[in-house]
């Protein structure tokens, strides 16, 4: 069984993922409902914290979103410790970011006591619909093999933002 959420209420939610994928944009739809095209690195680590009623019962998200550089870096494993659920995103507009999806994923839980997992494809309004669902096609494959659900997203339409966050929120409360 899941750990860590019974009695606290608390979940960690980690997101990781290539450089400049879209995951600070994702948190910031997810959180604040807002867009910036313009990129702003993120340094180290911010938290962003959710509060959710869900049956009556209190329930927190913590939100950890990572710069994207860990992967090179010894104290990566501090980030990821006790993590409930762990995002790994890619950008559906760039190749690049797809290849590294399973090595975000391994890092990410290999210090986690078995966390929910998903893989979001960002940046779903760049590609057109016949590409979308290409890249669906590979990423599927592999979010079945690390054992993780797939959804594809834009930060920028808010296209299917809400409707991941809840599954997400959703399949952690009933996992706590
Ligand atoms: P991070 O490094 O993974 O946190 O990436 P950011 O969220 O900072 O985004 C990097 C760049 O991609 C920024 O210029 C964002 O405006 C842009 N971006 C993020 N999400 C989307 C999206 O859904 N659609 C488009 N078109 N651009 C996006
Ligand atoms: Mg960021």
């Amino acid at each position: 069984n899941r750990t860590g959420c019974v009695g606290l209420k608390i979940c960690k939610a980690v997101l990781v993922g290539d450089v400049a994928v879209g995951k600070t944009s994702l948190v910031n739809r997810f959180c604040h409902d807002v867009f910036d095209k313009d990129y702003k690195a993120t340094i180290g680590v911010d938290f962003e914290v959710e509060k959710f009623s869900i049956l009556n019962t209190p329930f927190t998200l913590q939100i950890w979103d990572t710069a994207g550089q860990e992967r090179f870096k010894s104290i990566a494993s501090s980030y990821y410790r006790g993590a409930h659920v762990v995002i790994v995103v890619f950008d559906m507009s760039d190749e690049g970011s797809i290849a590294s999806i399973s090595r975000w994923m391994e890092d990410a839980t290999a210090s986690s006591n078995n966390p929910l997992k998903f893989v979001v494809g960002a940046k779903k309004d760049l590609v057109s619909q016949a590409a979308c669902r290409a890249v669906e096609e590979r990423v599927l494959d592999i979010a079945q093999s690390l054992g993780a659900e797939y959804w594809s997203v834009s930060a920028k339409t808010g296209e299917n933002v809400q409707s991941f966050s809840f599954r997400c929120v959703s399949l952690t409360f009933d996992a706590a």
